[in-house]
Protein backbone atom coordinates (compact mmCIF):
# COMPACT_ATOMS: atom_id res chain seq x y z
CA UNK A 1 0.00 0.00 0.00
CA UNK A 2 2.98 2.38 -0.02
CA UNK A 3 2.13 6.00 -1.36
CA UNK A 4 -1.66 4.94 -1.36
CA UNK A 5 -4.48 6.41 0.07
CA UNK A 6 -6.69 4.72 2.22
CA UNK A 7 -10.15 5.82 4.07
CA UNK A 8 -8.45 9.16 3.52
CA UNK A 9 -5.05 8.96 4.90
CA UNK A 10 -2.34 9.73 2.64
CA UNK A 11 0.11 6.65 3.18
CA UNK A 12 3.99 8.11 2.92
CA UNK A 13 6.28 5.89 0.48
CA UNK A 14 7.31 2.60 2.73
CA UNK A 15 10.22 2.70 4.54
CA UNK A 16 10.69 -1.25 4.78
CA UNK A 17 10.73 -1.13 8.76
CA UNK A 18 8.67 -3.44 10.89
CA UNK A 19 7.28 -2.73 14.10
CA UNK A 20 5.69 -5.18 16.25
CA UNK A 21 3.51 -2.94 19.45
CA UNK A 22 3.00 -4.96 22.07
CA UNK A 23 -0.22 -3.05 24.00
CA UNK A 24 -3.54 -1.38 22.41
CA UNK A 25 -4.10 1.17 24.44
CA UNK A 26 -3.85 4.96 23.73
CA UNK A 27 0.15 4.88 23.10
CA UNK A 28 0.06 1.61 21.18
CA UNK A 29 -2.79 2.45 18.66
CA UNK A 30 -1.44 5.99 18.07
CA UNK A 31 1.80 4.78 17.17
CA UNK A 32 -0.14 1.70 15.04
CA UNK A 33 -1.83 4.43 13.03
CA UNK A 34 1.08 6.96 12.94
CA UNK A 35 3.86 4.40 11.79
CA UNK A 36 1.46 3.29 9.36
CA UNK A 37 0.72 6.83 7.87
CA UNK A 38 4.77 6.94 7.59
CA UNK A 39 4.97 4.27 5.90
CA UNK A 40 6.21 1.81 8.41
CA UNK A 41 4.60 -1.55 8.87
CA UNK A 42 2.77 -2.45 11.62
CA UNK A 43 1.11 -5.05 13.72
CA UNK A 44 -0.06 -5.20 17.36
CA UNK A 45 -0.38 -7.42 20.01
CA UNK A 46 -2.84 -6.73 23.22
CA UNK A 47 -3.55 -9.00 25.96
CA UNK A 48 -7.35 -8.57 26.03
CA UNK A 49 -9.72 -9.83 23.70
CA UNK A 50 -10.78 -6.20 22.44
CA UNK A 51 -10.99 -2.44 23.43
CA UNK A 52 -11.75 -2.27 27.19
CA UNK A 53 -14.69 -0.24 28.26
CA UNK A 54 -13.06 -0.31 31.94
CA UNK A 55 -11.88 3.24 33.03
CA UNK A 56 -13.80 7.34 32.10
CA UNK A 57 -11.93 9.77 30.79
CA UNK A 58 -8.40 11.46 30.27
CA UNK A 59 -6.69 14.50 28.98
CA UNK A 60 -5.58 14.48 25.73
CA UNK A 61 -3.56 18.12 24.62
CA UNK A 62 -2.99 19.50 21.55
CA UNK A 63 0.30 18.06 20.60
CA UNK A 64 -0.93 14.77 21.03
CA UNK A 65 -3.39 15.46 18.27
CA UNK A 66 -0.77 16.66 15.48
CA UNK A 67 -1.43 14.05 13.69
CA UNK A 68 -5.51 14.07 13.14
CA UNK A 69 -5.80 16.07 10.37
CA UNK A 70 -4.19 13.40 8.39
CA UNK A 71 -6.88 11.28 9.76
CA UNK A 72 -10.53 13.13 8.31
CA UNK A 73 -12.44 9.87 9.72
CA UNK A 74 -10.74 9.99 13.13
CA UNK A 75 -11.12 13.38 13.70
CA UNK A 76 -14.64 13.15 13.02
CA UNK A 77 -14.75 10.37 15.46
CA UNK A 78 -12.45 12.52 17.55
CA UNK A 79 -15.53 15.26 17.87
CA UNK A 80 -18.04 12.56 19.37
CA UNK A 81 -15.62 11.31 22.11
CA UNK A 82 -14.95 14.75 23.62
CA UNK A 83 -16.49 17.00 26.12
CA UNK A 84 -15.78 20.95 25.36
CA UNK A 85 -16.24 21.77 28.88
CA UNK A 86 -15.69 24.53 30.76
CA UNK A 87 -13.17 24.67 33.79
CA UNK A 88 -14.56 25.81 37.78
CA UNK A 89 -12.87 25.71 40.75
CA UNK A 90 -15.10 24.85 43.97
CA UNK A 91 -14.51 24.77 47.46
CA UNK A 92 -15.07 21.50 48.93
CA UNK A 93 -18.28 22.47 50.56
CA UNK A 94 -19.67 23.91 46.99
CA UNK A 95 -19.13 27.69 46.39
CA UNK A 96 -16.92 28.93 42.87
CA UNK A 97 -14.16 30.58 44.05
CA UNK A 98 -12.69 30.67 40.08
CA UNK A 99 -13.69 30.30 36.77
CA UNK A 100 -10.96 29.09 34.75
CA UNK A 101 -13.23 29.02 31.78
CA UNK A 102 -11.95 27.38 28.38
CA UNK A 103 -8.48 25.78 28.03
CA UNK A 104 -6.02 28.21 27.29
CA UNK A 105 -5.58 26.80 23.84
CA UNK A 106 -8.63 27.27 22.65
CA UNK A 107 -8.51 31.01 23.49
CA UNK A 108 -8.45 33.53 20.86
CA UNK A 109 -5.31 33.83 19.20
CA UNK A 110 -3.76 31.04 20.47
CA UNK A 111 -2.09 28.48 17.71
CA UNK A 112 -1.40 24.67 18.17
CA UNK A 113 -0.21 21.91 16.42
CA UNK A 114 -3.59 20.23 16.26
CA UNK A 115 -4.42 22.37 13.62
CA UNK A 116 -8.70 22.52 12.64
CA UNK A 117 -9.47 20.47 15.62
CA UNK A 118 -11.45 21.87 18.70
CA UNK A 119 -9.35 19.96 21.34
CA UNK A 120 -11.48 19.74 24.58
CA UNK A 121 -10.26 19.25 28.36
CA UNK A 122 -11.30 15.31 28.27
CA UNK A 123 -12.58 13.02 26.51
CA UNK A 124 -13.81 9.35 27.05
CA UNK A 125 -10.99 7.03 27.20
CA UNK A 126 -13.26 3.81 25.74
CA UNK A 127 -14.67 6.06 22.70
CA UNK A 128 -11.43 7.17 22.02
CA UNK A 129 -9.53 3.97 21.84
CA UNK A 130 -12.77 2.68 19.69
CA UNK A 131 -12.35 5.04 17.51
CA UNK A 132 -8.92 4.10 17.07
CA UNK A 133 -8.91 1.04 16.65
CA UNK A 134 -11.60 1.22 14.53
CA UNK A 135 -9.65 3.49 12.19
CA UNK A 136 -6.08 0.85 12.69
CA UNK A 137 -8.87 -1.52 11.09
CA UNK A 138 -9.77 0.55 8.09
CA UNK A 139 -5.93 0.76 7.77
CA UNK A 140 -5.84 -2.63 7.53
CA UNK A 141 -3.84 -2.97 10.33
CA UNK A 142 -3.05 -6.76 12.13
CA UNK A 143 -4.63 -6.34 15.79
CA UNK A 144 -3.89 -9.77 17.15
CA UNK A 145 -6.26 -10.06 20.88
CA UNK A 146 -5.55 -12.34 23.37
CA UNK A 147 -1.67 -12.43 23.16
CA UNK A 148 -0.11 -11.74 26.37
CA UNK A 149 3.55 -10.61 25.99
CA UNK A 150 5.43 -12.00 28.96
CA UNK A 151 9.08 -11.24 27.33
CA UNK A 152 11.71 -9.51 25.18
CA UNK A 153 14.55 -9.90 23.55
CA UNK A 154 16.90 -8.90 20.59
CA UNK A 155 19.41 -10.25 18.57
CA UNK A 156 21.53 -7.57 15.76
CA UNK A 157 18.90 -6.94 13.49
CA UNK A 158 15.38 -8.06 15.37
CA UNK A 159 13.39 -7.53 18.58
CA UNK A 160 11.36 -10.10 19.87
CA UNK A 161 8.63 -10.64 21.86
CA UNK A 162 7.18 -14.00 23.30
CA UNK A 163 3.65 -14.79 24.51
CA UNK A 164 2.66 -16.82 27.48
CA UNK A 165 1.60 -19.96 25.41
CA UNK A 166 5.02 -19.81 23.55
CA UNK A 167 4.30 -17.76 20.56
CA UNK A 168 7.21 -16.00 18.99
CA UNK A 169 6.99 -12.63 17.33
CA UNK A 170 10.00 -10.57 15.49
CA UNK A 171 10.35 -7.10 13.69
CA UNK A 172 12.67 -4.66 13.44
CA UNK A 173 11.67 -2.65 16.26
CA UNK A 174 9.37 -3.87 19.46
CA UNK A 175 7.45 -1.50 21.26
CA UNK A 176 6.76 -1.95 24.59
CA UNK A 177 3.29 0.13 24.68
CA UNK A 178 2.13 -2.62 27.20
CA UNK A 179 1.59 -0.02 30.66
CA UNK A 180 2.49 0.66 33.83
CA UNK A 181 2.74 -3.63 34.75
CA UNK A 182 5.22 -4.10 31.44
CA UNK A 183 7.57 -6.70 31.13
CA UNK A 184 9.92 -5.04 29.09
CA UNK A 185 12.20 -3.54 32.19
CA UNK A 186 13.85 -6.87 32.41
CA UNK A 187 15.62 -7.19 28.70
CA UNK A 188 16.16 -3.42 28.75
CA UNK A 189 17.36 -2.24 32.26
CA UNK A 190 17.60 -5.46 34.31
CA UNK A 191 15.03 -3.90 36.78
CA UNK A 192 11.58 -2.45 37.11
CA UNK A 193 11.96 1.02 38.72
CA UNK A 194 10.72 0.55 42.38
CA UNK A 195 7.40 1.92 42.83
CA UNK A 196 6.33 4.34 46.68
CA UNK A 197 3.34 4.82 47.75
CA UNK A 198 2.31 8.02 47.88
CA UNK A 199 -0.37 7.18 50.22
CA UNK A 200 -2.63 8.48 48.29
CA UNK A 201 -5.40 6.50 46.04
CA UNK A 202 -8.15 7.83 43.45
CA UNK A 203 -11.85 6.78 43.28
CA UNK A 204 -13.02 6.83 39.55
CA UNK A 205 -16.36 6.84 39.17
CA UNK A 206 -19.43 6.72 36.03
CA UNK A 207 -22.61 7.29 37.13
CA UNK A 208 -24.69 7.10 33.74
CA UNK A 209 -27.11 10.53 33.32
CA UNK A 210 -30.52 7.99 33.81
CA UNK A 211 -29.85 7.36 37.19
CA UNK A 212 -29.88 10.72 38.54
CA UNK A 213 -33.54 11.53 37.51
CA UNK A 214 -34.75 10.97 41.02
CA UNK A 215 -32.04 13.50 43.07
CA UNK A 216 -33.61 16.36 44.72
CA UNK A 217 -34.31 19.57 42.41
CA UNK A 218 -31.76 21.58 44.97
CA UNK A 219 -29.27 19.14 43.48
CA UNK A 220 -30.07 19.14 40.17
CA UNK A 221 -29.87 22.88 39.93
CA UNK A 222 -26.44 22.94 41.32
CA UNK A 223 -24.72 19.90 39.18
CA UNK A 224 -26.74 19.73 35.67
CA UNK A 225 -25.53 22.43 32.81
CA UNK A 226 -27.89 24.40 30.75
CA UNK A 227 -25.26 25.32 27.90
CA UNK A 228 -21.63 23.93 28.42
CA UNK A 229 -20.61 20.72 30.30
CA UNK A 230 -18.43 21.40 33.11
CA UNK A 231 -15.08 20.28 34.40
CA UNK A 232 -15.04 21.46 38.29
CA UNK A 233 -11.96 20.80 40.64
CA UNK A 234 -13.67 20.39 44.01
CA UNK A 235 -10.79 21.45 46.72
CA UNK A 236 -10.79 20.12 50.58
CA UNK A 237 -8.16 19.78 52.71
CA UNK A 238 -5.61 16.93 51.56
CA UNK A 239 -8.45 15.68 49.17
CA UNK A 240 -9.37 17.24 46.10
CA UNK A 241 -12.39 15.87 43.36
CA UNK A 242 -12.68 16.57 39.84
CA UNK A 243 -15.94 16.13 38.53
CA UNK A 244 -17.33 16.54 34.99
CA UNK A 245 -20.71 16.83 34.06
CA UNK A 246 -21.37 15.39 30.48
CA UNK A 247 -24.38 14.90 28.78
CA UNK A 248 -25.08 11.58 29.11
CA UNK A 249 -22.98 10.96 32.62
CA UNK A 250 -21.19 12.39 35.35
CA UNK A 251 -18.05 11.43 35.92
CA UNK A 252 -16.07 11.86 39.42
CA UNK A 253 -12.17 11.39 40.18
CA UNK A 254 -11.33 11.70 44.44
CA UNK A 255 -8.00 11.54 45.16
CA UNK A 256 -8.10 10.59 48.86
CA UNK A 257 -5.46 9.01 51.28
CA UNK A 258 -5.26 5.28 50.60
CA UNK A 259 -6.75 2.96 53.52
CA UNK A 260 -3.96 0.14 52.42
CA UNK A 261 -7.21 -1.45 49.68
CA UNK A 262 -6.75 0.53 47.28
CA UNK A 263 -4.66 -1.36 43.44
CA UNK A 264 -2.69 0.10 40.62
CA UNK A 265 -5.08 -1.95 38.64
CA UNK A 266 -7.63 -0.94 36.62
CA UNK A 267 -10.12 -2.98 37.87
CA UNK A 268 -14.01 -2.44 39.51
CA UNK A 269 -13.84 -2.50 43.18
CA UNK A 270 -15.60 -0.58 45.39
CA UNK A 271 -18.85 1.09 45.65
CA UNK A 272 -20.49 4.49 45.81
CA UNK A 273 -21.03 3.95 49.58
CA UNK A 274 -17.20 3.73 49.88
CA UNK A 275 -16.62 6.74 48.41
CA UNK A 276 -19.29 8.58 50.38
CA UNK A 277 -17.57 7.47 53.86
CA UNK A 278 -14.12 8.54 52.36
CA UNK A 279 -16.04 12.21 51.89
CA UNK A 280 -17.55 12.25 55.02
CA UNK A 281 -14.27 12.19 56.79
CA UNK A 282 -13.60 16.19 55.91
CA UNK A 283 -16.93 17.60 56.89
CA UNK A 284 -18.52 20.44 55.08
CA UNK A 285 -18.79 18.55 51.71
CA UNK A 286 -21.53 19.63 49.20
CA UNK A 287 -24.68 18.15 49.95
CA UNK A 288 -25.51 18.17 46.17
CA UNK A 289 -22.38 16.53 44.97
CA UNK A 290 -23.22 13.61 48.04
CA UNK A 291 -26.47 12.83 46.51
CA UNK A 292 -25.24 12.33 43.08
CA UNK A 293 -22.53 10.21 43.94
CA UNK A 294 -24.90 8.05 45.89
CA UNK A 295 -26.20 6.98 42.41
CA UNK A 296 -23.11 5.76 41.40
CA UNK A 297 -23.72 1.98 40.06
CA UNK A 298 -22.74 -0.73 42.60
CA UNK A 299 -19.81 -1.93 42.55
CA UNK A 300 -18.32 0.11 39.50
CA UNK A 301 -15.84 2.12 41.06
CA UNK A 302 -11.86 1.65 40.29
CA UNK A 303 -9.92 2.83 43.81
CA UNK A 304 -6.34 3.23 41.83
CA UNK A 305 -3.66 3.68 44.08
CA UNK A 306 -1.18 5.85 43.47
CA UNK A 307 2.63 4.74 43.60
CA UNK A 308 5.42 6.88 42.52
CA UNK A 309 8.12 6.04 40.32
CA UNK A 310 11.56 8.36 39.69
CA UNK A 311 11.73 9.05 36.06
CA UNK A 312 14.18 6.80 34.72
CA UNK A 313 15.47 7.60 31.28
CA UNK A 314 16.76 4.18 29.00
CA UNK A 315 13.49 3.61 27.60
CA UNK A 316 15.38 1.21 24.98
CA UNK A 317 17.32 -1.73 25.26
CA UNK A 318 21.31 -1.15 24.76
CA UNK A 319 20.60 -2.74 21.24
CA UNK A 320 17.98 -0.26 20.47
CA UNK A 321 15.76 -3.18 19.12
CA UNK A 322 13.58 -2.65 22.39
CA UNK A 323 11.35 0.53 23.23
CA UNK A 324 9.52 1.16 25.84
CA UNK A 325 6.75 4.00 24.99
CA UNK A 326 3.98 5.80 27.07
CA UNK A 327 3.01 4.71 30.99
CA UNK A 328 5.91 1.63 30.50
CA UNK A 329 8.73 4.39 30.13
CA UNK A 330 7.27 6.83 32.53
CA UNK A 331 3.99 7.03 34.94
CA UNK A 332 2.36 10.44 35.73
CA UNK A 333 0.40 10.93 38.37
CA UNK A 334 -3.32 12.05 37.27
CA UNK A 335 -2.48 15.49 38.75
CA UNK A 336 -0.48 16.42 35.39
CA UNK A 337 -3.54 15.67 33.69
CA UNK A 338 -0.69 14.73 30.64
CA UNK A 339 -0.18 11.30 30.95
CA UNK A 340 -2.02 10.22 28.08
CA UNK A 341 -1.01 13.38 26.02
CA UNK A 342 2.67 11.79 26.52
CA UNK A 343 1.76 8.48 25.55
CA UNK A 344 0.64 9.81 22.14
CA UNK A 345 3.90 12.71 21.45
CA UNK A 346 5.80 10.07 22.02
CA UNK A 347 4.45 7.69 19.35
CA UNK A 348 4.32 10.48 17.02
CA UNK A 349 8.15 11.44 18.21
CA UNK A 350 8.61 7.74 17.23
CA UNK A 351 7.13 7.54 14.07
CA UNK A 352 8.98 10.87 12.45
CA UNK A 353 12.09 9.71 13.87
CA UNK A 354 12.08 6.51 12.12
CA UNK A 355 10.87 7.81 8.84
CA UNK A 356 13.73 10.15 9.26
CA UNK A 357 16.72 7.66 9.44
CA UNK A 358 14.87 5.03 7.37
CA UNK A 359 15.54 1.24 7.91
CA UNK A 360 19.33 1.28 8.01
CA UNK A 361 19.83 4.05 10.67
CA UNK A 362 17.05 2.73 12.60
CA UNK A 363 18.93 2.03 16.48
CA UNK A 364 20.27 5.77 16.03
CA UNK A 365 16.74 7.09 15.31
CA UNK A 366 15.12 4.99 18.56
CA UNK A 367 18.55 6.77 20.47
CA UNK A 368 18.03 9.96 19.30
CA UNK A 369 13.92 9.68 19.89
CA UNK A 370 14.71 8.87 23.16
CA UNK A 371 16.71 12.14 23.71
CA UNK A 372 13.89 14.27 22.40
CA UNK A 373 11.29 12.84 24.61
CA UNK A 374 12.84 12.21 27.89
CA UNK A 375 13.80 15.78 29.56
CA UNK A 376 10.03 17.10 28.47
CA UNK A 377 8.23 13.81 30.00
CA UNK A 378 10.83 14.04 33.26
CA UNK A 379 9.49 17.84 33.53
CA UNK A 380 5.77 16.78 33.22
CA UNK A 381 6.03 14.26 35.67
CA UNK A 382 7.10 16.23 37.98
CA UNK A 383 4.49 18.61 37.31
CA UNK A 384 2.19 16.12 38.52
CA UNK A 385 3.64 16.11 41.55
CA UNK A 386 3.73 20.14 42.09
CA UNK A 387 0.24 20.42 41.21
CA UNK A 388 -0.66 18.19 43.61
CA UNK A 389 0.67 20.18 46.69
CA UNK A 390 -1.31 22.94 45.33
CA UNK A 391 -4.53 21.23 44.57
CA UNK A 392 -4.48 19.69 48.87
CA UNK A 393 -2.80 22.21 50.64
CA UNK A 394 -4.57 26.09 48.90
CA UNK A 395 -7.08 27.34 50.71
CA UNK A 396 -9.76 27.93 47.76
CA UNK A 397 -11.28 31.12 49.48
CA UNK A 398 -8.15 32.94 48.07
CA UNK A 399 -8.60 32.24 45.24
CA UNK A 400 -11.36 34.33 45.31
CA UNK A 401 -9.30 37.54 45.20
CA UNK A 402 -6.24 35.82 44.39
CA UNK A 403 -6.50 33.72 41.18
CA UNK A 404 -2.63 33.50 40.56
CA UNK A 405 -2.66 30.96 43.01
CA UNK A 406 -4.07 27.91 41.16
CA UNK A 407 -0.29 27.56 39.56
CA UNK A 408 -2.08 24.51 38.50
CA UNK A 409 -2.52 25.26 34.88
CA UNK A 410 -1.10 24.38 31.18
CA UNK A 411 1.70 26.55 30.63
CA UNK A 412 2.06 27.58 26.80
CA UNK A 413 5.11 25.21 26.03
CA UNK A 414 3.11 22.02 27.49
CA UNK A 415 0.52 23.20 25.09
CA UNK A 416 1.69 24.81 21.81
CA UNK A 417 3.94 21.89 21.13
CA UNK A 418 4.44 19.83 17.48
CA UNK A 419 5.84 16.71 18.33
CA UNK A 420 6.06 15.53 14.56
CA UNK A 421 8.22 19.39 14.06
CA UNK A 422 9.92 19.07 16.92
CA UNK A 423 11.72 15.81 15.84
CA UNK A 424 12.27 16.67 12.04
CA UNK A 425 13.70 19.87 13.09
CA UNK A 426 16.01 18.90 16.28
CA UNK A 427 16.47 14.92 14.76
CA UNK A 428 20.41 15.63 12.87
CA UNK A 429 21.06 17.13 16.34
CA UNK A 430 19.89 14.79 18.39
CA UNK A 431 21.64 11.68 16.30
CA UNK A 432 24.95 13.36 16.69
CA UNK A 433 24.68 14.11 19.93
CA UNK A 434 23.62 9.88 20.36
CA UNK A 435 26.08 8.94 17.95
CA UNK A 436 29.21 11.40 18.72
CA UNK A 437 28.29 12.44 21.95
CA UNK A 438 27.87 16.39 20.94
CA UNK A 439 25.68 18.58 23.32
CA UNK A 440 22.42 18.64 22.57
CA UNK A 441 19.59 21.10 24.29
CA UNK A 442 16.17 20.13 24.28
CA UNK A 443 13.76 23.43 23.61
CA UNK A 444 10.38 21.39 23.87
CA UNK A 445 10.93 22.52 27.79
CA UNK A 446 10.31 25.91 29.26
CA UNK A 447 11.75 28.81 27.72
CA UNK A 448 14.71 29.44 29.75
CA UNK A 449 14.52 26.00 31.89
CA UNK A 450 17.87 24.04 32.61
CA UNK A 451 16.95 20.74 33.14
CA UNK A 452 18.39 18.86 36.52
CA UNK A 453 17.48 15.28 37.78
CA UNK A 454 14.88 15.45 40.14
CA UNK A 455 13.68 12.72 42.49
CA UNK A 456 10.54 12.15 44.43
CA UNK A 457 12.08 11.44 47.44
CA UNK A 458 13.83 15.03 47.39
CA UNK A 459 10.59 16.69 46.81
CA UNK A 460 8.69 14.67 49.32
CA UNK A 461 11.62 15.56 51.74
CA UNK A 462 10.43 19.27 50.67
CA UNK A 463 7.48 19.26 51.09
CA UNK A 464 7.99 17.51 54.75
CA UNK A 465 9.21 20.69 55.32
CA UNK A 466 6.56 22.84 54.38
CA UNK A 467 8.29 24.18 50.80
CA UNK A 468 6.87 24.45 47.79
CA UNK A 469 8.28 22.54 44.61
CA UNK A 470 10.95 24.52 43.12
CA UNK A 471 9.78 22.95 39.66
CA UNK A 472 8.32 26.58 38.55
CA UNK A 473 11.31 28.89 39.58
CA UNK A 474 12.54 28.76 36.44
CA UNK A 475 11.83 28.95 33.41
CA UNK A 476 8.58 30.29 31.58
CA UNK A 477 5.67 28.88 33.06
CA UNK A 478 2.93 31.24 31.12
C1 LIG B 1 -8.37 -0.60 31.01
C2 LIG B 1 -7.72 0.74 31.27
C3 LIG B 1 -8.52 1.82 31.64
C4 LIG B 1 -7.93 3.05 31.88
N1 LIG B 1 -8.73 4.11 32.23
C5 LIG B 1 -8.17 5.33 32.44
C6 LIG B 1 -8.97 6.45 32.78
O1 LIG B 1 -10.17 6.37 32.89
N2 LIG B 1 -8.34 7.65 32.98
C7 LIG B 1 -6.98 7.78 32.88
O2 LIG B 1 -6.46 8.89 33.07
N3 LIG B 1 -6.21 6.73 32.55
C8 LIG B 1 -6.76 5.52 32.32
N4 LIG B 1 -5.96 4.46 31.99
C9 LIG B 1 -4.51 4.67 31.89
C10 LIG B 1 -4.17 5.47 30.68
O3 LIG B 1 -4.72 4.89 29.53
C11 LIG B 1 -2.67 5.57 30.58
O4 LIG B 1 -2.19 6.10 31.80
C12 LIG B 1 -2.18 6.50 29.50
O5 LIG B 1 -3.11 6.77 28.56
C13 LIG B 1 -0.96 5.94 28.78
O6 LIG B 1 -1.39 4.96 27.86
P1 LIG B 1 -0.55 3.68 27.48
O7 LIG B 1 -1.02 3.29 26.13
O8 LIG B 1 0.89 3.91 27.70
O9 LIG B 1 -0.97 2.60 28.57
P2 LIG B 1 -2.36 1.88 28.81
O10 LIG B 1 -3.49 2.75 28.47
O11 LIG B 1 -2.29 1.32 30.18
O12 LIG B 1 -2.37 0.68 27.74
C14 LIG B 1 -1.55 -0.47 27.85
C15 LIG B 1 -2.16 -1.57 27.01
O13 LIG B 1 -1.28 -2.69 27.03
C16 LIG B 1 -2.02 -3.86 27.28
N5 LIG B 1 -1.13 -4.82 27.95
C17 LIG B 1 -0.70 -4.78 29.23
N6 LIG B 1 0.12 -5.81 29.48
C18 LIG B 1 0.21 -6.52 28.33
C19 LIG B 1 0.92 -7.69 27.97
N7 LIG B 1 1.66 -8.35 28.86
N8 LIG B 1 0.81 -8.15 26.70
C20 LIG B 1 0.03 -7.48 25.78
N9 LIG B 1 -0.66 -6.37 26.09
C21 LIG B 1 -0.57 -5.89 27.34
C22 LIG B 1 -3.15 -3.40 28.17
O14 LIG B 1 -4.24 -4.30 28.15
C23 LIG B 1 -3.49 -2.05 27.53
O15 LIG B 1 -4.40 -2.19 26.47
C24 LIG B 1 -6.51 3.20 31.75
C25 LIG B 1 -5.72 2.11 31.38
C26 LIG B 1 -6.31 0.88 31.14
C27 LIG B 1 -5.43 -0.29 30.72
Amino acid sequence: MSGSVVDGVQRLPSTGISILIVGAGVGGLMVAIEAWRQGHDVQVLERNDGVSPIGDSFGILPPALATLRFFPSLHKDYESTSSDALMYFYSHDGQKVLEAGEAPWNEPGAVHAARDVRVTWFVRRYKLLAAMEAQARRLGISLHYGKNVVEYGEDETQGFATTSAGDRYSADLIVAADGVGTKSHKHITGVAPLPSSSGFAVYRGVIPIERLQDISQASKDKIFCDSRPEFRIYLGPDMHMNLLTNPDSIIYILTHEDSGSAEEAWRSTVSGKSVLETLDTVPGWDPAVKEVIAQTPEDSVIDWKLLWRNPQPQWCSEGGRVLQLGDSAHTFLPTSGVGASQAMEDALSLATCLRLGGKEHLVQSVKAHVLLRFERVSILQRFGFANRQVLHKLDPFRLLDQPELMEMRHSRWIWAHDPIQYAKENYPMAVKAVTEGSAFENTNVPVGFRYTPWTIEEELDRERKGLKSQLRETGDWS
